[in-house]
């Protein structure tokens, strides 16, 4: 068993010495049961991986039962804040202000150590918490108890364009969507003059009769009916809210004349219920149903389909139905440090032999009733069932009208309203939110809804960046933010190995992109990529970037090539070319540029060499650079003209009136800032920029001031290399083997 790491202290370490305090009476009652062996004797570390109902629950049961000195209780939560979940349809339906359902876990957990990270896995043998930290690294955490309290996810997936068309209500997130795209429904309507159209604004769709979806149903119904009287050129009939739903009745688990009442106050409130319907697809129109009815409308919300978490599935546990199965006392099977409680696990309660429904309040129950069996476990005692007697349900259905069944008395109408918004209050995790939620409701029975839509898109994370030469874009093991395309300059990819030393790996320039590979596969960057000359970039931040590979079809397949090509680096398959190549400098293999001009040559100029010289590519040098350089001397690369940029040039100059087109300037026709290599490059760096861009040669330019000094053909390379090959004795076996380990892509 892990002892909590250097935290781990003696128990009899507090027992009161005479020249201490006087000590309380539970520290010596402690110190007794300790020394009686009672207690195990090192400080523990109880790791909780979801603050939601479960999690808390046991949380601040854990910490009342448990002195810091005596357990750490460390909750991972992705939020910094527990949801409560049954109030989340009354933030859609506007009732509610977001903030009000969501509660801030650390200043709610005092003594807990709130974790914001996310649980990638749970390694069981080991017992160690794996987790996503914040610099791109995986961490690692040990237990002495783990409780895996991690919820359900959403899963629209199972009907065909549920997860596009359709919005899911399981976070505030959610919640605030919806209310937000309601309105915008609302203000469509509003200035549409084609009635077919604007009742298609103002047609809501509600997959799902269990609580959720009726209480949604109610929300949006209440919500778009009130707040028509702001919005004059809508009439009653142009709403329509309907809620579909694959059993009988709605509310499968309430007696059936609570569902009839509810059914019966919905339809009279203006909500069509479509009961034994089983929806088969849903499109930006609206749904269709397996029968071929389809409902038109602009908003549908699916409440069904919950999926199984990643953790979860990756646990290696017995599972049913992807929950995870548990003994009797919540212990997962076969696991005597491992807990499972709420929607993630399959617990059998003892009070009637059923399996637990996955509801917020068994889920809190059982969050008590673990932390206390941890308890007893640490203590040596026998553990004990999870067993709780049900207090009944509330569905709030719309119009100020609830059902509730509570202890099995039935209640409905206004009353069984009233005490459901009094339960829920109560039920909420804190004092602030009660405060916060009771002054909402006050402002709902006093004035009409809200019907602001703050837009809440932030800015656009694409923004550009300049670099000096020298200036790091990112360094190798730094986490992936961004992606990056080259608009100007020149940049090396440079890996840094375990003892030190930098190895070129690539040169990259404009038209390139870089960055994607970390971003994909979400980890640290494997290389550095630094500025050489001067540089300018687009940078896309990680989530803009997933949104447009993800909607871009021809950036996902330019993507799939570059890493394709990346990962299937001619090196892999010639190894040993590589390593003769890295220690070749450009300078070896460095040739006169055979046609250059300066930038104000002519388009005529250009044509009449490639015409009559049968030239590939033609080096443009800026004036004031030959200025500088002298006679003798060649000025600075400016751009590049290449034969295949001819068509690119022909069609540019053929839009010029005839008079200008052979006058044309060069300037305005060659591709500017081009790649260049310098002479202490490597042929190894070369030839890789000339074979991912399908390049014949490329311009070399002195270090010192960037100026032309020539050019390295691949041709050249090439016959080096094959030279070299017919006679291979030059090849150290160990050389090979470190380029080749050093092909890498970032
Ligand atoms: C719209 C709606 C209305 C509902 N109404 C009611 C109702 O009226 N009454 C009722 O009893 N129940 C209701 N429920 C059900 C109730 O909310 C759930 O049963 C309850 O939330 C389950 O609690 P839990 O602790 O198991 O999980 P959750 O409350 O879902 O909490 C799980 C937490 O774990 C976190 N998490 C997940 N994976 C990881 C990870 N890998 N690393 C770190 N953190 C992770 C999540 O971010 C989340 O915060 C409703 C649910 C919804 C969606």
């Amino acid at each position: 068993m892990h002892a909590a790491g250097s935290s781990a202290t003696r128990e009899y370490a507090h027992f009161p010495s005479k020249t201490r305090e006087r000590p309380s009476l539970r520290a010596v009652a402690r110190f007794f049961e300790c020394s009686a062996g009672v207690m195990e004797t090192t400080r523990k570390r109880i790791v909780i991986v979801g603050g939601g109902f479960g999690g808390v629950q046991c949380a601040r049961t854990l910490r009342r039962r448990l002195t810091a000195d005596e357990c750490e209780i460390v909750l991972f939560n992705r939020e910094n804040h527990m949801v409560f979940h049954p109030l989340l349809p009354e933030v859609a339906g506007a009732s509610l202000n977001p903030d009000a359902v969501a509660a801030p876990l650390r200043q709610m957990l005092a003594g807990v150590r709130c974790r914001t990270e996310s649980v990638r896995a749970i390694d069981l043998a080991r017992q160690v918490v794996e987790f996503d930290a914040h610099d791109g690294h995986t961490g690692t955490l040990p237990y002495d108890h783990v409780v895996v309290a991690c919820g359900r996810s959403v899963n629209l997936g199972s009907v065909p364009g549920m997860s596009d068309h359709a919005f899911p209500l399981k976070t505030v997130g959610d919640a605030m969507a919806l209310r937000a795209h309601v309105i915008e429904q609302l203000e469509n309507a509003e200035v549409c003059e084609d009635r077919t159209q604007r009742r298609w604004y103002l047609s809501f769709v509600v997959v799902g009769g269990g609580f959720s979806g009726v209480e949604v149903a109610g929300e949006i119904n209440d919500f778009v009916r009130h707040s028509r009287r702001f919005y004059p050129n809508i009439s009653p009939d142009d709403i329509s809210v309907t809620l579909v739903h694959s059993g009988d009745h709605i509310l499968p688990e309430l007696t059936m004349d609570l569902r009839t009442f509810a059914e019966l106050e919905m339809r009279k409130a203006g909500i069509s219920i479509e009961l034994k319907a089983r929806v088969s697809a849903a499109t930006a129109d609206g749904v269709w149903l397996k029968d071929d009815r389809q409902f038109r409308g602009a908003t549908t919300v699916c409440t069904v389909g919950t999926g199984v978490p990643l953790l979860v599935e990756r646990l290696d546990s017995a599972k049913e139905r992807g929950s995870l199965l548990t003994e009797p006392d919540m212990r997962l099977r076969d696991n005597a440090h491992a807990w499972a409680i709420g929607d993630c696990a399959c617990i059998v309660n003892a009070h009637d032999g059923e399996l637990s429904p996955p509801t917020g309040q068994f889920a809190e129950r059982q969050g008590r009733q673990v932390a206390e069996n941890i308890v007893r476990a640490m203590r040596g005692e026998p553990t004990r069932p999870f067993r709780y007697k049900p207090l009944g349900v509330f569905c709030a259905i719309g119009g100020r009208n609830a059902v509730a069944d509570i202890l099995g008395h039935r209640i409905s109408g206004f009353i069984a309203w009233f005490l459901w918004r009094s339960v829920y209050l109560f039920k909420l995790p804190s004092w602030s939110r009660r405060v916060k939620v009771g002054a909402d409701w006050a402002w709902d029975l006093l004035f009409a809804r809200d019907l602001v839509n703050l837009k809440t898109d932030p800015t656009e994370r694409v923004s550009r960046a300049y670099y000096r030469p020298g200036d790091f874009v990112f360094r190798q093991g730094e986490p992936a933010l961004n992606f990056y395309s080259v608009e100007k300059g020149t940049l090396d990819v440079i890996r840094t190995s375990d003892d030190g030393s930098e190895q070129l790996v690539a040169v990259i320039g404009p038209g390139d992109f870089f960055g994607e590979m970390a971003l994909i596969e979400k980890r640290t960057r494997s290389a550095s990529v630094r500025a050489r000359t001067p540089v300018e970039v687009t940078a896309l931040g990680a989530q803009v970037f997933s949104r447009i590979s993800k909607a871009l079809a021809p950036l996902q397949q330019r993507l799939a090539e570059a890493i394709r090509q990346r990962t299937t680096s001619p090196w892999t398959r010639m190894p040993y070319v590589h390593a003769m190549l890295s220690v070749a400098p450009v300078s070896s293999f460095v040739e006169p540029a055979p046609y250059i001009l300066g930038v104000d040559a002519t388009f005529e100029d250009a044509l009449a060499i490639f015409a009559t010289h049968h030239a590939d590519t033609i080096y443009v040098v800026d004036d004031a650079g030959l200025a500088e350089a002298g006679s003798e001397g060649r000025g600075r690369i400016a751009g590049v003209l290449t034969r295949t940029d001819l068509f690119r040039v022909v069609d540019l100059v053929a839009v010029r009136p005839i008079a200008e087109r052979s006058g044309a300037s060069i300037r305005s026709l060659m591709s500017p800032d081009p790649l260049v290599m310098t002479m202490d490059d490597t042929a190894a760096a070369a030839a890789l920029a000339m074979w991912s861009r399908g390049l014949k040669s490329l311009p070399v330019v002195s270090g010192a001031n960037g100026r032309l000094v020539g050019c390295i053909r691949a041709e050249t390379i090439m016959q080096a290399v094959l030279r070299r090959v017919a006679s291979p004795a030059g090849f150290s076996e160990q050389r090979v083997v470190t380029a080749h380990a050093s092909l890498t892509s970032v």
